[in-house]
């Protein structure tokens, strides 16, 4: 199955890329625009179809939420740190020396572990993600037990 979000669910989007669960940044108007084996997620009621997932909330963490609901076998996609937030790519791992001068002096002294993203080329560090954000996610269960959001 083929995850995807349209705009009405922006921050939906970008945080189950945050949590490295790859889902597609779409525009349909219409639900004969799905393509199949597709799942949208969408607010927007006139996309409606068996191909449509409706969120029903304002926030994100309710939105996240209502999709692990609606979907546990997602969860165990769970792996942040994996995934372009921008391009939805999977990162690859860079040594240290491919990213001096890449990052800040300070993030290149103390990170020892570094991914990039083969289609934008922008690198990832963990910290890059805002770890409150991670941290929030796991006091509310939303984050699989045994995930660092930290280091
Ligand atoms: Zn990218």
């Amino acid at each position: 199955m083929r995850l995807c979000g349209d705009r009405t669910l922006g921050r939906l989007v970008k945080w189950l890329r945050i949590l490295g669960i790859p889902c597609e940044l779409v525009s349909y108007r219409h639900p004969d625009e799905i393509p199949a084996e597709s799942l949208l997620l969408t607010r927007n009621r006139r996309l409606l179809s068996e191909k449509t997932l409706l969120v029903p909330y304002d926030r994100v963490e309710d939105q996240l939420r209502f999709v692990f609901e609606k979907l546990p076998e997602l969860r165990r996609l769970e792996a942040p740190f994996r995934l372009c937030i921008r391009c939805n790519e999977p990162l690859e791992e860079v040594s240290r020396e491919e990213v001096f001068g890449l990052v800040p002096d300070f993030v290149y002294e103390t990170k020892e572990r570094f991914r990039r993203c083969p289609s934008c080329g922008r690198v990832y560090w963990r910290g890059t993600h805002p770890s409150r954000m991670l941290s929030k996610l796991k006091q509310l269960g939303l984050l699989r037990a045994g995930i660092e959001v930290d280091g």
